[in-house]
């Protein structure tokens, strides 16, 4: 049987998938089973941030692997510890708990704010157009019907305003309010990064009625915008920050970084995971922030990141189905004044993996560590499906 059909007989039919099916990855590329060569514009989602197999990555895997590779959370493992200690070094001052997703990540920042509500205040602000993944807390928290339908009751305690409007948070704010939880550059939403003061306001707000402010860095975390977090990008710092995606390097992890002086919010017994933080995967995350800082990923996709924004707004000029160029860093969002379907499909035949979002949007996320020639013949790619569609 074909994988497709086996997929057919026996997965759970959640996604829409293209019927392809990889076997190998490097870097920026990847190659499927009858060895045609892909250029990877959109690595995993936003998994595989410093590319495909690392070399630091795998052989750190391997090397762990060999040793031991998990042991529960009642006892210590130096590679967690670690962990911790880079996020923190590279974040604010704060403490982390580790779980194994995005979703994970986010349940327990909600639950975090609820403990610190201390059952009087529990109600969340939230934005929409976000996403924040697909659990019942995180998919009451997040910003979009078509995620919520057909899933109700929903967790009661959030409240969706309008994003980058600070007035419409002012508006729900309430004696049962007890944080306020967005991206700073909506992914899934489209591309659509936080203005500077509606951030810095939301800051102010946050310090007044001492809510905590949750920084979902899911996706723009781990180098994505040309920081290690995006929020770096604000001059402000969050209360509570969640990551996952790249930070593994490709195997699962997720983690809750919250602020040293809130920390003790969490005590014995409040919150727990069986995998979080296992040797294995805090290894795989120690190579990912190693291979990050030696290689200088981030200053490649500051530089790499204006030279792709440039390039793009000059097929703008050419191709008038451009309506916009949005980044912040590598996360890149090209609006377009069509759906972006028939891009997608049509760049794909031609060996070059992009994403589209919010139907009109097409997410351009490359490796940080893509080189220009890669970006160049990504762009050609673009340039010429444009030609034919347009
Ligand atoms: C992907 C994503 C999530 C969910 O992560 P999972 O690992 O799929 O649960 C949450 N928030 C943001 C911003 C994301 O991009």
């Amino acid at each position: 049987m074909k994988t497709t059909d086996i997929y057919d007989k026996y997965i759970l039919n959640t996604y829409s998938r293209t019927p392809i099916s990889f076997v190998q990855g490097h870097g920026s590329e990847l190659v499927d089973e009858n060895g045609k060569v892909y250029l990877d514009f959109f690595p995993g989602w936003g998994v595989s941030n410093i590319g495909h197999t690392h070399p630091k990555v795998v052989e750190a895997i391997q090397k762990q692997a060999d040793k031991l590779i998990h042991v529960p959370n009642s006892f210590y493992n130096s590679l967690q510890a670690r962990l911790a200690q880079k996020i923190v070094e590279t974040s604010f001052n704060s403490k982390v708990f580790f779980a194994n997703s995005g979703a994970e990540a986010n349940e327990a920042a909600i639950k975090f704010a609820r403990a610190y509500g201390a059952g009087t205040r529990y109600e969340i602000i939230t934005t929409s157009g976000s996403f924040h993944g697909r659990t019942m807390g995180a998919l009451s928290a997040t910003g979009q019907d078509k995620i919520q339908k057909g899933f109700e009751p929903l967790l009661t305690g959030f409240r969706r305003v309008a994003f980058n409007n600070i007035q419409a948070i002012k508006s729900e704010l309430n004696d049962k309010t007890v944080a306020i939880m967005l991206e700073l550059v909506q992914g899934e939403g489209g591309i659509r990064i936080a203005e500077q003061e509606y951030i810095r306001e939301i800051r102010q707000l946050c310090h007044k009625f001492d809510l905590l402010l949750i920084i979902d860095e899911v996706q723009t975390g781990i180098g994505r915008t040309g920081a290690m977090y995006a929020y770096q990008h604000y001059g402000i710092e969050p209360d509570l920050m969640t990551l996952a995606k790249s930070l593994g390097g490709g195997l699962p992890i997720g983690a809750l970084v919250a602020k040293a002086s809130i920390a003790d919010t969490f005590g014995h017994g409040m919150h727990g995971s069986t995998f979080g933080g296992s040797p294995l995967i805090c290894a795989a995350s120690l190579a990912v922030f190693e291979a990050i800082e030696e290689e200088e990923m981030l200053e490649n996709a500051k530089k790499i990141g204006k030279y792709f924004v440039s390039e793009l707004n000059k097929l703008k000029e050419k191709h008038k189905i451009i309506k916009e160029v949005r980044n912040l860093g590598l996360m890149i969002g090209v609006e377009l004044t069509i759906p972006g379907k028939d891009i997608y499909e049509k760049c794909l035949e031609k060996g070059l993996i992009i994403n589209c979002t919010s139907e009109n949007v097409l997410r351009l996320m490359p490796a940080l560590n893509i080189t220009k020639s890669q970006i160049d013949e990504g762009l050609q790619i673009i340039d010429e499906v444009m030609k034919v569609i347009a």
